[in-house]
């Protein structure tokens, strides 16, 4: 646990070091759980970006990208259920007056128990060595059935009190394994309430006629409301889909995890819209198509898993997450949901307006089906950074800090560096940065040490270093070395754009989706 919570302060740090990301209004102390990116983080949040979006609605001929307004209607949140449902079950600690998720302290608790079932497996690993058999182990040491046991007996509990709104047991619940708040270390508890996590604002400049409206929790409702807008205009034929990129916002309680859980944040999503009974098939699609395309960025298969949902939200009919192993272990990190006609249903009921599709194949109206797959781009922004950050030990006995940031992500693509600041190096360095900055994002350093320059581009994450030196002055020679193997070849400048361009352009990388 404790090398965990190093691993991730590390992280954090490094994204400030580095230009990627700080707290919001840092010289005010900050504004808890909303963050700032800046110069380098600005950027790979922009190539993430762009690589879903073409991904998405480049790639596909029947998806096409919309742009709707944070603000909607009130009613829209109505009709999705947002101002009924979207709670979160929170306790206050009377001495230490911090608020709580309460089924997230049951869950930390339980993580506590499968700490304990990870430390017999451990121990048991080292006392039979090369005959330990993991799984038999699991399923027959009485002491870790016994946990498993009591972890299971305290989910299904959790699960059906909040299921059932009885916000009593969950606290009943809290107070029968004796959790006690983290920073007071009392068990003190209030009584549980329901919390919803949407932010209010008002419309309008005089009090009796101002509207109240809320900053959209989610960007999904503004593809809904424009369903038939966008099909009518485009002429588009079922199955279809429409795809969203923008801001979020979410009065999260417990917001401690730096970016993965923000309030304010942006989403990536996409509605596809599909034949009632179909869904099933297009669900299993898109689960797949969704995995394919984190795993064509090569961050580790091994650091992907599906998590099929049992409870499932009040639209879906099949749900799963995507989760990526944190620095703080397997989290979601994208969510594939099966939303059947709920949420057209819903916006045909409240508004009074037909949201249908006629099906020239049968000659016949209905109200589609939607698959949604849905990811936040700040929490991949964090997957791709904390997984990037290595520290490596190199042959000579030394180490080094590198970003190993998917080329086609990295924020700037090479740095050029003359060897020495005079003898008419400088000059052809700006040279080569004029022709390249054309079709890469490319920075000029010529402060310090070329060994302490590299080793600077490698911790920011650049995947080329291009150094010019008095041999480029004969023969338009340079060196080009690579972040990640540290290798180095003597090329011809104009052969530089297609290098660089055969590891950093997008296209190469959408092939492998
Ligand atoms: P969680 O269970 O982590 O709160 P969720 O199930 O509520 O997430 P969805 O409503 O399905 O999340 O939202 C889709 C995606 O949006 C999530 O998979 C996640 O990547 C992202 N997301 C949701 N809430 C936040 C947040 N507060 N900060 C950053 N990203 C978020």
């Amino acid at each position: 646990m404790a090398k965990q919570e190093d691993d991730f302060r590390k992280v954090i740090s490094h994204a400030k070091e580095y230009g990627y990301v700080v707290q919001s209004s840092e010289i005010y102390d900050g504004l808890s759980a909303v963050y700032d990116y800046t110069q380098n983080g600005a950027e790979l949040k922009k190539n993430i970006r762009e690589y879903w979006w073409k991904a998405m609605v480049q790639m596909n001929d029947n998806i096409v990208g919309i742009d709707a307004a944070i603000f909607m209607h009130p009613t829209t949140w109505k009709a999705s259920g947002h101002i009924d449902a979207f709670n979160d079950p929170l306790i206050d600690n009377k001495d230490s007056k911090k608020r709580y998720r309460a089924d997230v302290l049951v869950e930390d608790h339980v993580a506590k128990i499968e700490t304990k079932i990870n430390k017999e497996v451990a121990k048991a690993a080292k006392r039979f060595g090369d005959s330990f058999d993991k799984e038999q182990f699991l399923n027959t040491n009485p002491r870790v059935l016994g946990y498993l046991e009591k972890s299971q007996t305290i989910l299904k509990r959790l699960g059906r009190s909040l299921e059932n709104e009885d916000l009593a047991d969950v606290k009943a619940l809290i107070e029968e394994l004796e959790i006690a708040c983290p920073l007071s270390g009392s068990r003190n508890w209030t009584d549980v309430k329901q919390f919803n996590l949407m932010f209010g604002t008002k419309i309008g400049a005089s009090a009796d006629t101002a509207m109240d409206l809320y900053l959209r929790p989610e960007t999904a409702q503004g593809i809904f409301v424009n369903f038939l807008n966008v099909q009518k205009s485009g002429r588009l034929k079922i199955p279809f889909g429409i795809a969203q990129i923008g801001k979020a916002f979410r009065n999260e309680i417990v917001a401690r995890q730096f970016i993965f859980r923000m309030r304010e944040f942006e989403q990536m999503e996409m509605q596809f819209f599909i034949k009632p009974g179909t869904q099933k098939e297009w669900y299993q699609k898109w689960k797949e198509t969704r995995l394919k395309w984190h795993l064509s960025l090569g961050m580790g298969e091994e650091n992907y898993r599906f998590h099929d949902h049992e409870k499932l939200a009040h639209y879906a009919d099949a749900a799963a997450d995507i989760e990526f192993k944190f620095p703080f272990g397997f989290k979601e990190l994208e969510g594939i949901h099966s939303r059947t006609d709920f949420d057209l249903g819903s916006h045909e009921k409240y508004s009074g307006k037909k949201l249908q599709y006629f099906d020239p194949e049968i000659n016949e109206n209905y109200v589609p089906y939607v698959v949604e797959t849905s990811i936040g781009l700040d929490r991949m922004f964090l997957a791709v950074f904390s997984n990037s950050l290595q520290e490596e030990e190199l042959d000579n006995g030394t180490s080094r800090t590198v970003l190993r940031i998917p080329a086609v992500l990295a924020p700037t693509k090479a740095a050029v560096l003359p060897l020495v600041k005079k003898d008419g190096l400088p000059e052809i360095a700006h040279q080569i940065i004029d022709d390249l900055k054309f079709d890469f994002n490319v920075i000029y350093d010529e402060k310090d040490a070329v060994g302490r320059r590299y080793r600077r581009q490698d911790a920011a994450g650049t995947p080329y270093c291009i150094t010019v030196d008095h041999q480029t002055l004969e023969d338009k020679t340079v060196t080009i070395r690579h972040r990640d193997t540290m290798e180095q070849q003597r090329v011809l400048i104009q052969e530089l754009s297609t290098i660089i361009s055969q590891e950093v352009d997008m296209k190469y990388w959408l092939k492998k989706i």
